[in-house]
């Protein structure tokens, strides 16, 4: 039996299993009583078990007097843009991201559209545990009313930046590629796309909810992105998560470009618009650094994890930022990952610089990131760590998240996982070579540390 997994960011479990109604409902009553009365933007992705969590959450929200906005089936960054726009107090996307069909998960957002952060989501999750909820009484229940223009709003937001141009991007004719494993992408990328005078091939934009292939959108799961590509001479080929905040290319030679690569791309652009800093977390690629310092740019790190990026992107005023796997985020459209954000600004980078995916790619700094674990018997992982420390106290070391142990353009990772006894080491170098050896150096290590 799989388990509920409860963050701070919200629930997400396997339907039929651990993810019940009456935990939904749980969860959506102290969610409800957290933001007070008041109005919660709604939106979910294609999942096939959408509508019984739909139901369920609903009916929670409503009994604690929480006015429902539904926006219907969205990407999770139109919907937090919804929140903040429609003045919400929260919102909730149903979705469990880039988790196989059988999970589905609540994802809470704050009324600014920002991911709860630590501290709201451990109310949350207190109030979920004792129950504490402000019930309304008959006559205060909500109800609901529908926003159908979410996504249109979502789009002229990102058509009304000053630095795309669409004049520019439609005389380029490009072809490409999109799959949007029949997700929340499949109702609005195609379309999208060919506003920018795009030739449109989508594949498996019906949206069913019936994932065609692991919707975690990494190379190994892209094999039918990548042939049809080559199969039509396609300029680039996209992928998205079933969410769509994750964005993966697939280059003018069917290869994938990883999406660490999307990130240095999205980078390169916009500082080549603005200037000011950018923001990524602790396990991004030195690819998405290195363009960032070649650029001029000052580059912080944080922890892993969206809200982490999109806080210190809105303190220190970042112009771009975001995470190694696809996730872009644009301060001048909203604080969070977004794919849709994301295909503008390449298709953008393309038109300027008129040269193909693969060309651009291969001048950018070329790395390879190793990702390992090891299972422990014990949870001890803090001693483990300081070991580590300890032994390489001569080394530079950063501790923004877990530990990290940097060297001239490489450095090895080692995080404690926080819902499983692992430890997960990463590891980044030049070349596969290198980045594995390094990866395994430090596993070998801590295997003799247990
Ligand atoms: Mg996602």
């Amino acid at each position: 039996m799989s388990r509920l997994m409860i963050s701070v960011s919200g629930i997400r479990g396997i339907v039929g299993e651990t993810l019940t109604p009456d935990v939904i409902v749980n969860f959506a009553e102290a969610y409800g009583t957290f933001c007070g009365p008041g109005k919660i933007v709604v939106g979910s992705d294609t999942r096939i078990t959408g509508h019984v969590v739909k139901h369920a959450l609903l009916a929670g929200l409503y009994s604690v007097g929480c006015d429902v906005i539904d926006v219907g089936i969205c990407p999770t960054p139109t919907v937090q843009m919804a929140t903040e726009k429609l003045k919400a107090n929260g919102g909730i996307i149903i979705t469990a991201s880039h988790n196989p069909i059988q999970w589905n998960a609540l994802k809470l957002l704050a009324a600014d559209g920002l991911f709860l952060d630590a501290e709201q989501g451990q109310k949350v999750i207190e109030l979920a545990e004792t129950k504490n909820f402000r019930l309304a009484a008959y006559d205060a229940v909500g109800h609901a009313s529908t926003y159908a223009d979410a996504i249109f709003d979502h789009e002229q937001a990102v058509l009304d930046l000053p630095y795309i141009n669409i004049e520019k991007i439609q005389a380029k004719k490009y072809k490409v590629v999109v799959d949007c494993v029949n997700g929340a992408g499949s109702v609005m990328l195609p379309a999208y796309l060919e506003k920018f005078g795009c030739e449109v091939i989508p594949i498996n934009c019906t949206p069913d909810g019936r994932f065609p292939h692991i919707p975690e959108p990494v190379p190994e799961n892209l094999t039918q992105l990548s042939d049809k590509v080559r199969e039509t001479a396609a300029d680039i080929g996209f992928a998205v998560d079933p969410d769509s905040d994750r964005l993966a290319l697939i280059s003018n030679e069917g290869i994938p470009l990883g999406e660490e690569y999307t990130l240095a791309l999205a980078i390169q652009f916009m500082l080549s618009r603005k200037k000011g800093k950018v923001v990524i977390n602790a396990s991004t690629s030195l690819a998405s650094e290195d363009v960032a310092k070649q650029m001029g740019a000052e580059v912080i790190r944080t922890k892993v994890g969206e809200i982490h990026v999109a806080k210190k992107m809105r303190e220190v005023h970042a112009v771009v930022g975001g995470e190694g796997n696809g996730g872009v985020i644009l301060p001048d459209v909203h604080l969070g990952r977004d794919a849709i954000v994301g295909i503008a600004l390449i298709l953008q980078h393309l038109a300027d610089l008129d040269l193909p995916i693969s060309e651009i790619c291969r001048r950018l700094p070329q790395y390879v990131i190793t990702k390992k674990k090891i299972e422990l018997t014990s949870a001890d992982t803090t001693s483990i760590l300081n070991k580590l420390v300890e032994n390489h106290r001569n080394e530079m070391i950063d501790r923004i998240d877990g530990v990290k142990f940097l060297r001239p353009g490489a450095w090895v990772q080692v995080r404690a996982s926080n819902t499983e006894p692992i430890l997960r080491i990463m590891s980044e170098a030049p070349s596969a070579a290198e980045s594995v050896a390094l990866c395994d150096q430090f596993i070998n290590e801590i295997k003799r540390l247990l």
